[in-house]
């Protein structure tokens, strides 16, 4: 069989310890793809499939890509959800015997992507694995290997897990196999969509082999200084990572320098529905950063400050000193324009300095990207320049934190010219004077094609020929060629090498010296700044822990430099931070419906929530008057509030909370097999566990997924319910169209009502946007039917049924009075009626029998004894 070739044989051989990937096979300049792998590849790339031995019986399908563009062809393949292997030459084939050795050199899945121009610049690109169970606990460990980030976390609640999942949003993720992979699996089922599963062996998260794996990729004894020694599931997790990382990665992983043990008890907790709602970093339509908060906040000019702005929003902090910090920062950049243009201006040139170190740790970076970090690491002086005496805690710490690493771009900028090109085997990287050998090769190969150069003049003066020419091919490499007329009375020592039609050509001892001497120095200068290169690039990466630590500080700085420029845009306020249960805001605006193109100016509105008089405010108002939106943005306004941002507001007073809560619209979940309703249900309920009187709780529109006494009672009672438990009496701010909760004031003295002014005219309705003490009179949804434009007939009649509602639902005919119209006539028969008619009622019938003044008072009670039976 053509497979029992020696290359085929070995071609199978690797890909038996690789089936789930795709494997790029290296043959020459090309990567080979064999078999099923060529066939998906070839349907994915949209490249052609051929075969080996055509025709055959055996014939083997095959596609192939050349190695110089296999970056694009990697990235949309593992877009598309596959791995792909990479398997290398890894011996020179000139000295080879026999077939050339090969192994796989790296695996690249959708969390190892190293290309980082194939990756969204202001995103972490997260790989993730999971571990644990409800009885003992959930570790989680994530890993960015683009820019070295590894952390690790344990945590109590399935919950927890799904709200950690909506923030990191990994790409990729790792589950034990057997029982309790398939029961994470099966467990967060709806949270792993979208992300490519990979299931390890449990061995690889078996707790002491984790300890191994950790201990001997950081070279250490003990966990004690990354924090998470008494945490086992988390240890598992960052165990089992770690391995598989070594495993598929095999580069060099020196830019993973530490793992940082996390807790969320240390931020606000938000769940997954609550960054969801509160469309913290893509909106609830289309899922773009557009519209969302994140696209109003984000003015950073860096990829790293765009990153760690994103993680900001998701980790607000709750610990006071950690936000004022960030305040007095911004403030002190807010009161100073020029300086804070001064420092954007720094910072806008500097290049992703996490990926570039990550590149560089891994040995994939090309002259380019050193030259790009060198270039970022000069304008560190300008930064630090622009830092000194700002009188700020933060803003000096992130200054002593820069590292200008002089030293290093010094290196750099002897070593490697500016504009270097992207491969490196073609030489014409470093720098004249930065090593001489390298000078003198280059001295040798000037001099020789000099000389070259001038050999044609030469020749010419001492044969007389003027049509003779020095050209270059690559067989006989330099020659001299003669038009054939002049080829016969040349010098003795011209050498024929070759006759052609009109020409001869030849060449001479001394040019072939010359030649030697070109060719060999050019050979040997290629190798040589090849060779030069990667001492540059090592002694770069030697210096990633700076270079890392120094991204960092620009991360923050960024980060803050774009919340004070918007606060100064938008005219943001400094919120007072404390610990009281008392959140307090005047001239509140929602940050983002205040930017849109409204037809109206926005209306600020205020707010006061706190535990003794206004712990829960109902309310009312129209469709459409702006509940969500106020509701919204007092929940935004204490996130960016604990972000350490400034707010939108005139003044603002925020109590810590250590969560905000949501439940907010509908959102159907099918694929778990919930109903709206349910979905709504679940997400009370969850509240109702959870809320502590530190929190802050939206909840627009409880019970209104089913039928309305259903709903009524449901909200009524859990309104009560948060107001009279003391441990979860949390801050509220709960919007109904049920008029009658307005009524719950009257028994719960923190229960206060508010509604959304509108005014009416000509039975029209305006919007007035205010909110104001006291429940709403009506709800004006027909008005607002009308302005959406529902068909003036159903106006009308929604106009007449509410009318007969609004007098009560029955008749004393007990006919339902929501039937009866001036325009239309009642039904003729309906079966669902028939209850009530008139007709068929045995008791009607019976009573119209009775003539009363002819009825004795002893026949009165039997025919009311009668009737009685009856009914
Ligand atoms: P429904 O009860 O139907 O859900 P609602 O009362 O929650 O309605 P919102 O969705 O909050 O109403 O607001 C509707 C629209 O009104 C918003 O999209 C916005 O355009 C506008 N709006 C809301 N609040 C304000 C405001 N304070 N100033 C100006 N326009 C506003």
């Amino acid at each position: 069989m053509s497979t029992t070739t020696p290359l085929m044989r070995q071609y199978l051989q690797i890909k038996s310890e690789y089936e789930d990937a795709i494997l790029f096979f290296r043959l020459g300049d090309f990567y080979e793809m064999f078999l099923d792998d060529a066939v998906t590849a070839s349907r994915v790339l949209g490249i052609t499939l051929t075969s080996r031995n055509k025709g055959d019986k055996d014939a083997i399908p095959l596609c192939g890509i050349p190695y110089h563009s296999s970056q694009g062809y990697i990235a949309k393949l593992v877009g598309s959800g596959y791995k792909v292997a990479i398997c290398e030459q890894v011996e020179d084939p000139k000295t080879a015997k026999g077939i050339v050795r090969r192994e796989v050199v790296r695996v690249v899945t959708p969390g190892l992507v190293t290309d980082t121009d194939t990756l969204e610049p202001k995103e972490n690109n997260y790989l993730l694995a999971l571990v644990g169970d409800t009885a003992s606990g959930y570790g989680l460990a994530h890993v960015d290997i683009t820019t070295g980030e590894f952390r690790v976390t344990q945590l109590e609640t399935t919950e927890k897990v799904v709200s950690e999942l909506a923030s990191l949003r990994p790409r990729e993720i790792l589950l034990p196999v057997e029982v309790e992979g398939d029961s994470l699996q099966q467990q967060f089922l709806r949270s792993l969509e979208g992300m490519l599963v990979n299931r390890l062996g449990d061995w690889e998260f078996e707790t002491d082999r984790a300890f191994e794996t950790i201990f001997n990729f950081f070279k250490c004894g003990s966990l004690q200084a990354f924090g998470c020694q008494d945490l086992p599931q988390a240890i598992r997790a960052a165990g089992g990572l770690l391995s598989y990382l070594q495993r598929t990665q095999m580069d060099d992983l020196r830019h993973i320098r530490n793992l940082t043990t996390y807790h969320t008890r240390d931020h606000m907790v938000l769940d997954e529905a609550t960054r969801r709602n509160l469309e913290l970093t893509a909106t609830l339509q289309d899922g773009r950063k557009k519209g969302s908060l994140l696209g109003v906040l984000d003015r950073t000019v860096t990829a790293m400050g765009g990153r760690l702005l994103r993680q900001w929003i998701h980790y607000p902090l709750i610990d006071r000193n950690r936000i004022t910090r960030r305040q007095d920062a911004l403030e002190v950049l807010l009161d100073d324009s020029l300086g804070r243009f001064d420092l954007s201006e720094a910072l806008d040139g500097i290049y992703d300095l996490e990926r570039l170190n990550g590149k560089i740790s891994m040995a994939s970076a090309n002259a380019k990207d050193i030259v790009a970090l060198r270039d970022s690491l000069q304008r560190l002086p300008r930064i630090d320049e622009l830092l000194r005496d700002r009188k700020s805690e933060l803003l000096q710490s992130l200054r002593d934190g820069i590292d200008l690493l002089p030293e290093l771009v010094a290196e750099i900028s002897r070593a490697l010219v500016d504009d270097p090109p992207f491969v490196l085997r073609d030489g014409g990287i470093i720098r004249d004077g930065y090593n001489s050998e390298l000078d003198e090769l280059r001295g040798m190969s000037r001099e020789g094609k000099g000389w070259i150069a001038r050999l044609e003049q030469q020749e010419k003066a001492r044969t007389g020929i003027s049509a003779m020419k020095v050209k270059y091919n690559r067989v006989f490499g330099y020659f001299l060629e003669v038009p054939r007329r002049f080829s016969e009375d040349l010098p003795a020592d011209y050498q024929r090498k070759q006759t052609l039609a009109n020409a001869e050509r030849f060449i001479t001892p001394a040019l072939k010296e010359y030649e030697e001497k070109v060719l060999g120095a050019e050979e040997r200068l290629v190798e040589l700044e090849y060779e030069l290169f990667q001492e540059v690039r090592k002694k770069t990466s030697e210096q990633g822990a700076r270079i890392q630590q120094t991204a960092n500080m620009l991360a923050q700085l960024d980060a803050l430099l774009s919340l004070a420029d918007l606060a100064h845009d938008r005219q943001y306020v400094r919120p007072l931070i404390d610990d009281k249960d008392v959140l307090v805001i005047e001239g509140g605006r929602h940050p983002v419906v205040e930017q849109m193109n409204l037809q109206e100016p926005f209306v600020p509105n205020d707010v006061q929530l706190d535990l003794q008089e206004n712990q829960i405010l109902i309310i009312t108002g129209p469709n459409m008057a702006g509940k969500s939106t106020f509701m919204r943005q007092v929940a935004l306004i204490t996130l960016m509030a604990q972000m350490g941002s400034f707010v939108p507001a005139d003044k603002a007073r925020i109590g810590v909370v250590d969560r905000i809560f949501t439940r907010v619209g509908a959102s159907d979940n099918l694929a778990k097999g919930e109903s709206t309703f349910m979905v709504e249900m679940n997400e009370t309920a969850n509240i109702l566990r959870h809320a502590t009187s530190k929190s802050l709780l939206i909840l627009d529109e409880i019970g209104r997924g089913t039928s309305t006494f259903d709903g009524v009672s449901i909200a009524w009672s859990v309104a009560e319910f948060l107001h009279d438990n003391k441990e979860i009496a949390a801050k509220t701010l709960f919007a109904t169209h049920y008029h009658e909760l307005t009524d719950l004031c009257l028994t719960r003295k923190r229960i206060k009502n508010y509604n959304i002014a509108v005014k009416e005219w000509n039975d029209q309705i305006i919007f007035l946007r205010k909110i104001v003490a006291g429940g709403a009179s009506r709800s004006y949804g027909i008005q607002v039917g009308r302005l959406a434009g529902l068909p003036q007939p159903v106006i009308d009649r929604a106009k007449e049924i509410l009318h007969n509602l609004e007098a009560g639902e029955f008749s004393r005919e007990n006919e339902p009075r929501i039937g009866r119209s001036k325009t239309q006539a009642a039904p003729k028969f309906n079966p669902q009626l028939a209850l009530f008619s008139s007709n068929d009622d045995p008791l009607r019938e019976r009573l119209t029998l009775v003539d009363v003044s002819r009825t004795t008072p002893l026949e009165a009670l039997s025919l009311l004894d009668e009737l009685k039976k009856l009914l």
